[in-house]
């Protein structure tokens, strides 16, 4: 090694943190960053950072669009990467991808783009990178199903009776991640897992129904890969997301760590169980809008986000949570059940229109339907709602 570091940061974007930004800024001197909120923009560009300042959801595209860069790392948070993501995509660059709804609202599109352009996707999250470094050298056809490991979030134990009495913070603990605010949530309903499955069917081009998800509550085992010969390979390690993280960036070569090795000696005895839908809906509600595919996961996606914000903010319950969603599901804002077309430009960017449109069209739905009378009386403790039998015959398979 010559002391040159392996990368170097030509590129970043926030939301609005530009404290975070700005020291990241003298730390790693990128040619240019670009900040969504127009207000922290200009805060930012008052402070004369030294760079470039891009602001507004354009500034994010249009660092996205720059070609000098070789990764571009998605994480930004939900929807809102979709776009940036569309346009890294079109450049053919690698995608380290952490944001996994824009795979979960535009898989199919996004898929249908990397081909075209010689664009990698290469994820960040955790279970789907165990999958992706257990199929390296296995032949598409060869695997039997994949099975994502899920950690039961923090309520695996609790009795279902007390879900309406959660409150926001005891659902921000998880016991062996630490992550933001609506992934956390996220994975307390096990929307994430339900998100995951989609993103899995995208990302390895299997069929949902190749798809199976297992919780195993030390997060130790990230996810196993069956194959037609009954082997099983799976990818273990401490729950650290910088080991996803690096090999994302490095893949498929391995770098040396800089976090603890797993020790198998200590680690405590590795548990498996088969989730409880009838508990966690979110994760029947995911797979459902995954089968019926089209922009039905971006109305399950958005509809999600909003409910997560609302349950955060105290405007609903934990167990409303999958409620909203399942409501939206019903009700299909934003036309979803035209068919999605990525053959040329003109039909690319009236995907992206139509995905945007469902976007927003189920976001305000699900306001409305917040703020109208129909959850005015939320559930008792014990009471759970009766599940449409679409879900049901579904959850039941
Ligand atoms: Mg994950």
């Amino acid at each position: 090694m010559d002391g040159k570091p392996l990368f170097e940061v030509t590129y970043l974007a926030t939301n609005r943190n530009i404290d975070l930004l700005a020291a990241q800024i003298a730390a790693f001197h990128p040619k240019a960053v670009a900040v969504a909120d127009a207000h922290a923009g200009g805060e930012l560009v008052a402070r004369d950072p030294g760079c470039e300042v891009l602001i507004g959801d354009e500034g994010l595209r249009e660092l996205a669009r720059r070609g000098e860069y070789d990764i571009f790392v998605g994480a930004l948070v939900g929807f809102a990467g979709l776009a940036p993501t569309i346009e890294a995509v079109r450049q053919g660059k690698r995608i380290a991808l952490a944001n996994k709804e824009t795979l979960v609202v535009a898989g199919e599109l996004l898929t249908a783009l990397a081909k075209q352009s010689g664009s990698e996707l290469l994820p960040i999250d955790s279970e789907h990178s165990a999958i992706y470094q257990c199929l390296i050298g296995e032949s598409h056809g060869s695997i039997r199903r994949i099975i994502l490991t899920a950690s039961g979030g923090p309520f695996r134990s609790r009795p279902k009776e007390s879900f309406p009495s959660i409150a926001a913070a005891d659902a921000l603990k998880h016991p062996n991640w630490v992550m933001g605010r609506k992934i956390t949530i996220d994975s307390a309903t096990l929307m994430n897992k339900g998100l995951e499955t989609i993103e899995a069917k995208w990302l390895f081009d299997l069929p949902l129904e190749k798809i199976d998800i297992i919780v195993h509550p030390q997060s130790i085992v990230h996810s196993v890969v069956e194959f037609v010969d009954g082997s099983v390979k799976a990818q273990l390690g401490m729950p650290d997301m910088r080991l996803p993280i690096q090999y994302a960036l490095a893949a498929p070569d391995r770098l040396e760590r800089s976090y603890d090795l797993l020790d198998l000696m200590m680690t405590a005895p590795l548990e498996f169980f088969p989730p409880d839908y009838e508990k966690f809906p979110c994760l029947g509600l995911a797979k459902e809008a995954g089968m019926l595919g089209g922009l039905y996961p971006c109305i399950l996606n958005a509809a999600n986000e909003v409910a997560v914000e609302a349950f955060l903010n105290g405007v609903i319950q934990f167990t409303q949570i999958p409620e909203l969603i399942e409501a939206a599901l019903d009700a299909r804002p934003g036309s979803p059940d035209l068919p999605f077309s990525a053959t040329s430009d003109r039909e690319i960017s009236n995907s992206i229109d139509r995905i945007n449109t469902c976007d927003s069209e189920t976001r305000q739905w699900c306001e409305e339907f917040l703020r109208s009378a129909r959850f005015s009386a939320p559930a008792k403790p014990g009471q759970i709602r009766e599940r449409s039998p679409k879900t049901k015959a579904f959850n039941e398979s």
